[in-house]
């Protein structure tokens, strides 16, 4: 089966909308990896869409501050501004539906999705060794993550060998494709569909394909001076819209 995987769209309206467009045909379900809302402009309009995607999705730490299920105290003053912002904002049915999302990890179809790490929802998995702990006690060959907003991953081959992975395609290419070999693990992140982290400031999302054991790696672009003028509008912190332009 052909998944979409997706993982934090952080309210950017435009950006899913370009995410989808680009993926159109290419898959039959869609997960999502958390972080639904937080920071951008669209939280209604994001729940509404992932929700009609009937996306299988898990909680991350900015759905759970945004709906009010924990305090905003951990966040720094920026990211505090926005969750606040999204809790006003919430249409109660979408709070609940935030509320209620599922703790990773979830199993889909033989892979595993997490948020961060495999032993803990909050964790940056961004170095090697971290990587190694959730990649020793995944459930499954592939485990998705998310979290870092960087798109690429990690693997550890049969022989022990722990390998970084350069998935993100080259400017000007749609995406770079990974073939899942038998008896190494993985660990991938598709990167962030709303606020790119990794100097790329496209769109970025996976396709993953159970049968062929194939996975894409996207980029998009999208309009992203639309979803700043609508941040501009709504008052949310100037640091946020700016880095929108730079994917940092
Ligand atoms: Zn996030």
């Amino acid at each position: 089966m052909r998944f979409l995987i997706l993982s934090d769209v952080h309210a950017n309206l435009t950006a899913l909308e370009a995410a989808l467009s680009e993926s159109k045909g290419k898959w039959e379900k869609a997960v999502c990896l958390g972080d639904v809302v937080g920071y951008g402009p669209d939280p209604n309009e994001v729940v509404e869409r992932i929700r009609n995607l009937g996306a299988v999705t898990i909680r991350g730490n900015h759905d759970k501050v945004g709906s009010g299920l924990t305090s905003a105290e951990d966040f720094n003053p920026v990211a505090r501004a926005a969750a606040m912002w999204t809790r006003e904002r919430l249409r109660p049915e979408n709070r609940t539906y935030l509320e209620q999302l599922p703790l990773g990890p979830v199993s889909v179809d033989g892979f595993s999705m997490v948020h961060g790490a495999i032993h803990d929802e909050d964790e940056y998995v961004v170095a090697p060794a971290q990587a190694l702990e959730s990649l020793l006690e995944a459930p499954s060959q592939i485990t998705f993550f998310g979290h870092t907003h960087l798109q690429g991953g990690f693997s550890l081959d049969p022989d022990n060998q722990l390998s970084s992975l350069r998935l993100r395609p080259a400017d000007g290419q749609k995406f770079a494709k990974l073939d899942i070999k038998k008896g190494t693990n993985y660990l991938l992140n598709p990167g962030s569909v709303g606020q790119p982290r990794d100097g790329d400031s496209r769109a970025a999302f996976a396709i993953a394909d159970t049968n062929t054991n194939e996975v894409e790696f996207w980029r998009v672009t999208y309009d992203v001076e639309a979803v700043q003028q609508r941040m501009e509008k709504a008052g949310l912190p100037e640091p946020l819209i700016m880095r929108l332009s730079f994917g940092r």
